[in-house]
């Protein structure tokens, strides 16, 4: 009884009990073998334990009894095995429980050693151990069971904080330096604070629906709303995320995703006047390209990308066929790349 009276031991008050009733029993069982104890004292055993008959009847039911609950590590005070009750575990001689315990299981011809439960907590007591065997017994009995679920090693590449990046160094290479400039912000600032080390394979549409509610109350630098362009891209490249996962086999369903209205803001045109002046105000030199951006109404980035092959004189058109993406020299794929022109 010393090692439970210790108030820093780490151990399981109501573990240590349960162990020492069956310690109890073992000892008169074997009492009553030898003689010392008449039948009578074991018509109310305190608990029964490794009753095959039970474990029998589990098997003619057709539930699964793969795996066994293992203590880690040998007995601190002497060393010695720890052995399992059925209903906990103990060094039979000195009444301690071990600290921590392994779920050991054979799975489609492999063995798996578990040292964590799948929210990765350290498996410290009998119970939290045994919880975690009758979960994956169930999960094997229903045909649903994945070890790397729990794996450790297997499960961390699926926390969404590490399989986000997986990703993107696969996807990266196909985007324009602009975009990918974009994703790996959008990575940082919105989907990693929020999804955290969240399993990829447990992400639910549920889930989607509360990251975009946070999105929609979220403020940017300048304290201003995200637009809902902007919003759009974000839950748009996430689901791209999703379709990509779902196509490399890494999730069995990708969740559904909500529609995403956009408010299209009218485009704003400097009035003739106000050209005119900032014409006044710049140097002459400059005059061509502002007086071409100002009729054509396109982008600086597709200005400064226009070659010799861009220009039709014979139709009088324009094809803005490239682009400047964070200052480097990008074809563009859109297939409506058509001669635009300003209203004025
Ligand atoms: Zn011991």
């Amino acid at each position: 009884m010393q090692a439970i009276a210790d108030p820093q031991s780490k151990i399981d008050q109501k573990e240590f009990a349960e162990f020492l009733e069956w310690k109890k029993f073992r000892s008169m069982q074997e009492r009553s073998a030898i003689g010392e104890l008449t039948s009578s004292t074991l018509t109310n055993p305190p608990l029964v334990v490794h009753n095959p008959l039970c474990v029998r009847k589990q098997q003619e039911e057709g539930l699964c009894m793969v795996g066994s609950v293992r203590a880690k590590g040998k007995c601190k005070n002497c060393g010695g095995k720890f052995i399992n009750s059925g209903k906990a575990l103990g060094c039979p001689k000195c009444f301690i429980t071990p600290e921590k315990y392994i779920v050991d299981y054979h799975y489609k011809g492999k063995r798996y050693r578990l040292f964590k439960d799948k929210s990765g907590e350290i498996l410290d007591s009998y119970n939290r151990a045994k919880r975690l065997i009758e979960r994956i017994r169930g999960e094997i009995d229903e045909g649903s069971h994945d070890p790397t679920f729990y794996v450790q090693t297997d499960k961390r590449k699926f926390q969404f904080d590490q399989y986000i990046w997986t990703w993107f160094d696969l996807i990266k290479d196909n985007l324009a330096p602009s975009t990918t400039l974009l994703r790996e912000k959008i990575i940082k600032k919105h989907y990693i604070p929020f999804f955290t080390n969240q399993d990829i394979r447990e992400i639910r549409s549920g889930d989607i629906v509360k990251f975009l509610k946070k999105l929609r109350n979220k403020k940017s630098n300048n304290d201003e709303k995200l637009s809902s362009g902007y919003i759009k891209t974000i839950i748009i490249t996430l689901h791209k995320v999703f379709s990509d996962a779902y196509s490399w086999e890494d999730i069995i369903k990708i969740p559904v995703f909500p529609k995403i209205q956009v408010i299209v803001k009218p485009f704003k045109w400097i009035d003739r006047k106000t050209q005119e002046l900032i014409l006044n105000e710049t140097d002459p030199r400059h005059h061509p390209i502002f007086n071409f951006l100002f009729l054509t109404g396109c982008r600086i980035c597709e200005a400064t990308a226009l070659k010799w092959d861009c220009v039709n004189l014979k139709e009088n058109t324009l094809l803005f066929k490239r682009t400047h993406s964070a200052g480097k020299l990008k074809e563009t794929t859109k297939v409506n790349g058509l001669a635009a022109t300003s209203p004025y």
